[in-house]
């Protein structure tokens, strides 16, 4: 007899409904270590949730995107981030009858593996790590090994994939991995034009007038002409992609953006302090590996002492890394 639960109605749902290019729950490749089906949950929502509930994700509000550690309340910040990714993701996949479930995940995994200060801290692990350090990777090492106690959370291999694909030099093996990886550019070229603009590190003038004609001049325009852009193209294919002609103009304002913003020196003016914490931080809790919490010291004899005291840094927040430093390198006042 048929199954009839919740779930499985999910499942026969979304063989009838969804697109010929989606990832259907029940074709999935499955878990390192299988677990019994939730009786109302695909297991797709389910990993979502399993995401959502997990420590890294919390972290990410103290996290930076450009701005570090900033103190407006508007600017964004890494949860923020991955929150718009998702709805950007969200809004592309059910247009395309993708699967919403696993974009959804997916999007709300993709940066969990960020280090504190951005891709300032990155770039310090990467050049101390031996091996190298990314993000990415170090999402997919939050998920499998440092979460839930050290256990990972046993995600499927689809939201594992998506995590660890989702740079854009990468090919994720789903179309709802395609989705975020995307949706992912769309969403930080636009709030990051938009923080430059609050932070006074840019005019609103002073996006290229091409793109402007192309993509309109306001935050809400340009997302909604970016997706429409992305759907005129990828809709009933097997990709997801810009048409070419805004492919092109949306390049040009992603390198205006690196050229205005990322690399812009009143941006990055703390930089070289946020280095210095990072490496400052690293180099002592690799002598006193002792220190670490249990979920990383579990992973020693595996992964050696480079990897995860690097992982441990990498789940520190910004605030979490400057309490750290201050308390392990600065007197404190006598009282
Ligand atoms: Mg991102």
């Amino acid at each position: 007899m048929a199954e009839d639960t919740i779930r499985a109605r999910w499942e026969a749902w979304e063989e009838q409904t969804l697109s010929p290019y989606a990832t259907l729950s029940k074709n999935s490749k499955g878990r390192a270590r299988e677990i019994t089906p939730c009786e109302i949950r695909t297991c797709f929502m389910r990993d979502r949730d399993r995401i959502l509930h997990c420590k890294a994700f919390r972290r990410l509000k103290h996290k930076t995107q450009v701005f570090l550690a900033p103190l407006g309340d508007h600017y964004r910040t890494r949860l923020t981030h991955t929150l718009e990714v998702s709805q950007i993701a969200r809004t592309i996949a059910r247009a395309m009858r993708l699967n919403e479930d696993l974009t959804e995940a997916i999007a709300l995994g993709h940066d969990l593996g960020h280090t504190p200060f951005g891709h300032t801290g990155e770039g310090v692990l990467d050049r101390l790590v031996p091996g190298g350090f990314s993000h990415n990777a170090e999402g997919l090492r939050v998920v499998d090994k440092l979460e839930n106690d050290g256990q990972g959370l046993n995600l499927t291999f689809e939201v594992r994939d998506g995590i660890v694909n989702h740079p854009k030099k990468c090919h994720p093996a789903t179309m709802e991995g395609k989705v975020v990886s995307l949706s992912d550019r769309i969403a930080y070229v636009n709030h990051d034009i938009d923080d430059a603009v609050r932070a006074g590190v840019l005019k609103a003038e002073d996006v290229p007038e091409s793109c402007r004609k192309r993509f309109g001049n306001t935050h809400s325009e340009r997302i909604n002409s970016m997706i429409l852009d992305v759907l005129r193209a990828s809709l009933d294919t097997p990709t997801v992609t810009f048409t070419e002609e805004a492919a092109k103009e949306f390049d040009l304002l992603r390198n205006f953006m690196y050229e205005n913003v990322y690399f812009n020196p009143i941006a990055k003016r703390e930089d070289e302090k946020a280095r210095g914490v990072v490496e400052a931080l690293y180099a002592y809790y690799l002598e006193h590996l002792e220190l670490l919490p249990k979920e990383f010291l579990l992973h020693l004899e595996e992964d050696g002492a480079q990897r995860i005291t690097a992982d441990y840094i990498a789940c520190m927040t910004d605030t979490y890394a400057i309490h750290e430093y201050q308390r392990l390198f600065v007197p404190a006042a006598w009282n």
